[in-house]
């Protein structure tokens, strides 16, 4: 496994791999979620390369960039064991030569639900990920559907910009208690990791209206909140539910509220002391996304 920290040995290595080429970027701190990604890619792909790199400008002031639970040695020995065979890890001053400010806007967005959370957090995630691509150009690129939003402001830039490269969403890998893995969880305590059992609960409640014939958006939201509010050591920021596919809302003019092409997705974020999970399940099929 390559190891390669500058773009300029990244467009050199890069020229001589086997296609198709997959990328699947992580910030590190892997976990048995990522290694799903990096496994489909490994199926598929000529050549995988994993990106290693925490990148600051997805974080906001107050945030976890500092303490981010990310141990590079192991986590290049869970890529090398999932057969990556190359990582491409930057340092700052690489993805973010002297004095650029250059951003990419991921447009109307950016600006809800995580947007509006995080203020200029899906700018960041476009920004790095265009970088990423630019430096790797892979043919297929690996995203996991826990984070639904960032899918789709990825698929968005992609189609956008022209890239050219097929984003492969993969399905989220849930504990045995249904919580999504996370490599926030290196943060919870105990009590709170049991109480975080909540938010893939009170997705499933509202799956389960949903499945009763609830159509009402607020109502399914309404579903959401309540489960959440009977934790207390959990703090919602938001419950939404929103059509899958352009996250906007789920009766759009024209399609009858029981169509057959009806799409929905509820994602909720909710923190436990310091740290902030998030999750979502597609309400109208039996699949995450
Ligand atoms: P991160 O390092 O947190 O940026 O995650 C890197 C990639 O792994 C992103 O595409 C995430 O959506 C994906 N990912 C994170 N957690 C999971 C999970 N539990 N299941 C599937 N994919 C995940």
């Amino acid at each position: 496994m390559k190891i390669i920290e500058t773009v300029a040995e990244m467009r050199s290595e890069r020229a001589r791999m086997t296609s198709p080429v997959a990328l699947v970027p992580t910030l590190g701190g892997l976990h048995a979620g990522h290694e799903a990604l990096l496994h489909a890619a490994r199926r598929r792909a000529g050549t995988v390369i994993a990106s290693l790199f925490l990148n600051p400008t997805q974080f906001g002031e107050n945030e976890d960039l500092d303490r981010y639970p990310a141990d590079r040695e192991r986590d290049l020995a869970v890529m090398r064991k999932a057969g990556v065979d190359a990582v491409f890890a930057p340092s700052n001053s690489e993805m973010y030569p002297p004095d650029d400010d250059f951003v990419v806007d991921p447009g109307a967005i950016g600006e809800i639900l995580e947007g509006a959370h995080r203020p200029g957090h899906l700018r960041g995630v476009s920004t790095v990920v265009a970088k990423l691509f630019i430096a790797t150009r892979p043919d297929l690129a690996y995203f996991g559907e826990k984070d639904a939003q960032q899918i789709e402001v990825v698929r968005r830039m992609a189609r956008g910009l022209l890239f050219g490269i097929e984003i492969v969403p993969i399905p989220t890998v849930r504990d045995e208690n249904g919580l999504a893995l996370s490599s926030r969880h290196a943060y919870l305590s105990d009590d709170e990791r049991v109480a975080a059992k909540v938010v893939y609960r009170s997705l499933c409640r509202a799956r389960d209206a949903w499945e009763a014939g609830e159509r009402d958006k607020t109502t399914l939201e309404d579903v959401i909140r309540a489960v959440i509010d009977t934790e207390p050591l959990a703090t919602l920021d938001y419950a939404a539910v929103v059509d899958a596919r352009t996250f906007g809302p789920i009766s759009e003019p024209g399609q009858g509220a029981s169509g057959p092409d009806l799409t929905a997705l509820a994602l909720v974020a909710a923190r436990f002391g310091s740290t902030r999970l998030i999750d979502n399940i597609r309400l109208d099929r039996n699949v995450t996304f």
